[in-house]
């Protein structure tokens, strides 16, 4: 049996029973909650690889869920929803989840993205490429996953430290949001292009002096994104 653990906030007893199955049926440990409340409870008393995170809830929404859950932890966030408006898509990412899926999906559809963000979220360095990077005030290690400014560390989610990754060994090259996808992520991540520019959203906030004026990952006009430095 794994000893990785995947916490499943769902209020839908049909599904929350057949993601627990199946999930198990993979090898990972299950703990289902039905509300947001209590799926916050848990989090006092474990450290979950991995939350699967339904949107519409009962008191708490997903969305409201998955806020909380960012103040105090990166772990990797895949929410649910039974709406797959673009609006939904973006807030979610916005917000901090991870990935998205829309309902109704396949167990397959959710086993490839669970195994994909746990080993995002499993700490080993992509390619086996471990060195130490630099670039003005940024420092990241690889190995360590961890990434730092002036000195200080910066939280990351695991996407975010990756497209950090590699916005930094390609830099001084203009880099189209595909290239970013694929390189970044891999080509087993479902996501469009939007996803690229919520994550520099993010990225800008905790890696630029002036987020709104960036020089460090700075706009391609048409194109989409270089790293300067
Ligand atoms: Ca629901």
């Amino acid at each position: 049996m794994s000893d990785q653990q995947i916490l499943v906030v769902e209020d839908e007893e049909n599904l929350a029973e057949a993601l627990k199955f199946n999930l198990e049926r993979q090898g990972y440990q299950v703990i289902v909650k039905s509300n947001g409340y209590d799926a916050l409870n848990v989090l006092q008393q474990e450290a979950p690889h991995l939350i699967v995170l339904d949107v519409m809830l009962p008191g708490l929404d997903g969305f409201e869920v998955c806020r909380r859950v960012r103040t105090t932890s990166n772990v990797p966030i895949l929410m649910l929803t039974a709406r797959g408006e673009e609006v939904d898509r973006v807030l979610g990412l916005e917000i901090g989840a991870d990935d998205y899926l829309t309902k109704p999906f396949s167990l397959r559809e959710l086993q490839a993205r669970v195994r994909a963000l746990l080993r995002r979220g499993g700490g080993a360095p992509p390619d086996g490429n471990g060195e130490a990077m630099t670039a003005g005030n940024l420092n990241v290690s690889q190995d360590a996953r961890r990434a730092f400014r002036d000195g200080s560390e910066i939280p990351l989610r695991p996407r975010e430290f990756e497209l950090l990754v590699f916005l930094m060994r390609n830099r001084g090259l203009a880099l189209s949001r595909r290239q970013l996808l694929d390189g970044a992520w891999g080509s087993d991540f479902v996501g469009d292009e939007r996803t690229v520019d919520v994550h520099v959203r993010a990225l800008r906030e905790a890696v630029e002096n002036d987020p709104h004026n960036p020089v460090r990952i700075v706009t391609v006009r048409g194109i989409g994104y270089r790293f300067e430095g």
